[in-house]
């Protein structure tokens, strides 16, 4: 036996179960098949939103109250700074489905918040465009992520943790064996008891059955130069989803004294084959996008200065798969996350870390379940 637990991926998910694991005493061998904290992966472009009154479903929530905890004790495991929590804005349409959800999870978690009105709203944030029927809340506990410092710090402290980590190796194959598996790279093969499967938009090569539940999908992410810089730094500027129609923005403050980060992430393109993402932009999204910012930040010269794509494995009802495959309780996956995931990312290598060490966890992840898309007899 080469080690009780396989991760397969360590980027996002896979990183925080190695580190969640490695805690605990488990002998981890982690495969990845680029470098740690490489830009391929979801976790690329600077920064991750974190949002709590979430818009997704309040099912999320007390999983995200308790991913802030571990975000702070990998902080302070790693003496680095990953998240900052200097609030979030969401901007949308009074009755919308997702003001709606927003304002359903801050009740139902008596979640702190504000809710700005007109006037004083505009006041206070005059880097957007507010209709009439707008409503704006102020989620307390958001903030941004910096994703590839994360992902490296949970390595690191995996590593420290005594987990062996193989960069640069690409997992051929997964074989489920009676006892185990067997993980089958270019350079030899791999005898594990537990196989967790982390590989985000690449997830179909090595589990073509979960085609048409997992659907890799591109997002332009963008930047823009300020108009004015003394109102997008961070004490000013509140991460933010602007949704208005068709449009949707996300984005975070200017991190890095030049550029603000603001996004049209509504409705991805899908991709057939992840090794071959379109990395540029085309014009029609930059034209999109600038007539997203011209329109809703005008804080912002709407002419994108900075444009790069990533991808990420979307299911079709935007939850993602997290448990045991069926008939087997030795491959556990964790992918789908739609777009949302990072935040949630030490959460989920806890659970992970439950699932193998204890074969159940008692977090609420109904809505992550595997079994939601297929049955076991024709998997
Ligand atoms: C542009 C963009 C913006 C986003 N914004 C936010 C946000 O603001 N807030 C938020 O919470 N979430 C956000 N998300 C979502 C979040 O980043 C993802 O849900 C999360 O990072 C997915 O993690 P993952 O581990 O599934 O995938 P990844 O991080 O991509 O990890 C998969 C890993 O598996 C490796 N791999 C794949 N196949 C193999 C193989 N055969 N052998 C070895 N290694 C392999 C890959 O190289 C990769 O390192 C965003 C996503 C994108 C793409």
């Amino acid at each position: 036996m080469d080690a009780e637990v396989a991760i397969v991926g360590v980027g996002t998910m896979g990183s925080m179960a190695a580190w969640q694991l490695a805690k605990k005493g488990v002998s981890v061998i982690g495969f990845e098949q680029f470098g740690i904290g490489n830009d391929r992966t979801a976790a690329g472009g600077e920064s991750r939103l974190f949002r709590t009154a979430y818009m997704e479903g309040p099912e999320y929530v007390p999983l995200l109250q308790e991913a802030k905890h571990l975000w702070r004790s990998l902080e302070e495991a790693s003496d680095n700074n990953l998240l900052t929590l200097n609030g979030g804005l969401m901007i949308g349409e009074s009755g919308s489905l997702e003001i709606n959800t927003i304002k359903k999870s801050i009740h139902d978690f008596a979640l702190e918040h504000e809710v700005l009105e007109g006037e004083q709203a505009k006041k206070r944030y005059p880097q957007f465009t507010l209709y009439e029927n707008d409503v704006v809340i102020l989620d307390k506990n958001a903030g941004f992520l910096r994703p590839e410092l994360a992902v490296v710090s949970a390595v690191q402290q995996a590593v420290k943790h005594g987990a062996k980590i193989k960069n640069y190796t690409k997992v051929n194959d997964i074989v489920p064996e009676k006892q185990g598996a067997t993980i089958v790279t270019n350079e030899k093969s791999y005898h594990v008891e537990k196989v967790i499967i982390t590989t985000g938009a690449w997830t179909l090569k090595l589990i073509p059955q979960l085609k048409n539940k997992l659907f890799p999908r591109r997002l332009l992410l963008t930047w823009f130069a300020p108009k004015d810089v003394s109102l997008v730094t961070a004490d000013k500027l509140p991460i933010f989803a602007r949704m208005r129609g068709d449009f949707r923005l996300t984005g975070a403050p200017m991190l890095d004294g030049s550029m603000v980060k603001a996004s049209y992430t509504k409705d991805p393109s899908y991709i057939d084959d992840p090794s071959k993402l379109y990395r540029d932009a085309n014009l029609e999204e930059l034209e999109r996008i600038s007539e997203s910012v011209k329109t809703l930040l005008p804080v912002l010269y709407p002419d994108p200065v900075r444009a790069s794509a990533y991808m990420d494995a979307y299911t079709p009802d935007n939850h993602a798969i997290v448990g045991e495959l069926p008939d087997t309780s030795h491959l556990i996956i964790a992918s789908g996350f739609s777009g949302h995931g990072f935040k949630l990312s030490p959460m989920i290598g806890k659970i992970l870390s439950e699932l193998c060490i204890d074969g159940k966890t008692n977090y609420h992840i109904q809505h992550m379940k595997p079994n939601r898309f297929f049955e076991a007899a024709n998997f």
